[in-house]
C-alpha cells in the first residue's frame, strides 16, 4: 500500500498495480536473455538528402523479437533496459551489428546509431565506439551518434568529453529529436555537433500548427548559420517535404521516404541507386581542365 507523493493525491495499489508490476518483471528477465538468445535484429530506415535526392544513408532502430509477446517495440523496452544496466550490453551489440552491415555497403553512406544516455556514463565507450568501427573497417566519418538532450543534463563532464574524444577520431555526433527535450541553444554552442534532427512531432504539425512552421524554419536558419547539417524526422507526406526542401532542410526521415527495412533491402535500395556523379572512377573525367 502506497500513498502518492505526487500531487497529493491518495491511493492504494490494485490488482492492476500489481500486474504492471509482474509485468515489468517479466520483462526485465526476459530482457536479460534476449542477448544470447540471439532475439535483438536491427533494422535500418533510409535517410534521403533533399539537396541531389539520393538515399545517403541508414539509421538503425532496435528490434526485439520475443518468443511470445511478438516484436517488442523500442519504446517498450529500452527504459526497462535502461534501469537495469542492460543497456550497455544491449548497445555494444547494437553498434557493432550496425558497424558490420555499414561495412558490406556497395557505397559509401553513412550509419546512424541511437546511443542512450546511460551508455554515456561510462568514459570507456568512446573507446569501444571507435574499436567496433575500426574492427569492421569502416570509415569514422560514416558512423554517426544520435544523442538525445537528456545526454547532457548531466552535470558532469563526461558526456562532454565522450562526444569531444568521438569527433576528433572523425565520428559525426547527431542530436535526436530536438525540441522536445529541454533544448537550451547553449548546448548547440558546447557540443561537437555536426547536425540537428528536428523532432517529428514539429513536422508533423507543419500543415495545421503555424507555430511548429515558425519553428522548424527557424531551427533549419539557426542550424544553417552555425554550421550545423538538418534531418527532418517523420516525413510522411509530400506536403511536408515539399515545406522542408523550400526551407533549405539537409535531409528527410519517415515513412514517405521509406520504412525501417532488415540489411538485406537496405543493400538493395543502395544497390538501386545510381552512382554519384563524380564518384568512384568516373571521378577523373569531371575534373576540369
Ligand atoms: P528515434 O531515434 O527518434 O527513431 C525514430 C523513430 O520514429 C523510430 O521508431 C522510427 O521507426 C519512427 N519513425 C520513422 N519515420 C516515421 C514516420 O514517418 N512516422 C512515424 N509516426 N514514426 C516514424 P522506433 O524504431 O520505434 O524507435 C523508437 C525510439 O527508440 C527511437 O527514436 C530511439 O530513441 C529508440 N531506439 C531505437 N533503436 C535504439 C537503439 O538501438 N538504442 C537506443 N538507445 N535507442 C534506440
Ligand atoms: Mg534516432
Ligand atoms: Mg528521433
Ligand atoms: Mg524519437
Amino acid at each position: 500500500h502506497a500513498k502518492s507523493a505526487r500531487g497529493g493525491s491518495f491511493r492504494f495499489f490494485d490488482v492492476s498495480d500489481h500486474a504492471l508490476a509482474r509485468e515489468r518483471r517479466a520483462l526485465q528477465h526476459d530482457l536479460g536473455n534476449a542477448l544470447h538468445r540471439g532475439e535483438f535484429r536491427l533494422v535500418y530506415q533510409p535517410i534521403l538528402a533533399l539537396s541531389d535526392n539520393r538515399i545517403v544513408g541508414f539509421e538503425a532502430l532496435l528490434r526485439w523479437q520475443h518468443p511470445t509477446r511478438g516484436s517488442v517495440p523500442p519504446t517498450a523496452f529500452i527504459p526497462v533496459a535502461e534501469s537495469t544496466g542492460l543497456i550497455r550490453s544491449i548497445g555494444e551489440w547494437v553498434i557493432e551489428e550496425a558497424c558490420r552491415t555499414a561495412a558490406a555497403w556497395p557505397q559509401p553512406s553513412r550509419i546512424s546509431v541511437n546511443v542512450s544516455a546511460v551508455q554515456f556514463r561510462e568514459p570507456a565507450i568512446a573507446a569501444q565506439i571507435m574499436a567496433a568501427i575500426a574492427a569492421s573497417g569502416l570509415a569514422p566519418e560514416r558512423f554517426e551518434i544520435e544523442v538525445t538532450e537528456t545526454v547532457l543534463l548531466s552535470d558532469d563532464e563526461t558526456a562532454l568529453e565522450i562526444l569531444r574524444t568521438l569527433s576528433a577520431g572523425g565520428i559525426r555526433v547527431a542530436l535526436d529529436d530536438f525540441g522536445t527535450g529541454y533544448s537550451s541553444l547553449s548546448y548547440l554552442r558546447k557540443l561537437p555537433l555536426h547536425r540537428i534532427k528536428i523532432d517529428r512531432s514539429f513536422v508533423q504539425d507543419l500543415k495545421t500548427d503555424l507555430q511548429s512552421a515558425a519553428i522548424v524554419k527557424s531551427v533549419i536558419g539557426l542550424a544553417t548559420d552555425l554550421g550545423i547539417d538538418t534531418t527532418a524526422e517523420g516525413v510522411e507526406t509530400a506536403e511536408q517535404l515539399g515545406f522542408l526542401r523550400a526551407h533549405a532542410c539537409g535531409e528527410a526521415q519517415g515513412y514517405l521516404i521509406g520504412r525501417p527495412v532488415d540489411a538485406a533491402e537496405a543493400m538493395a535500395i543502395l544497390r538501386r541507386q545510381p552512382k554519384r556523379p563524380g564518384a568512384g572512377a568516373a571521378s577523373a573525367a569531371d575534373k576540369p581542365l
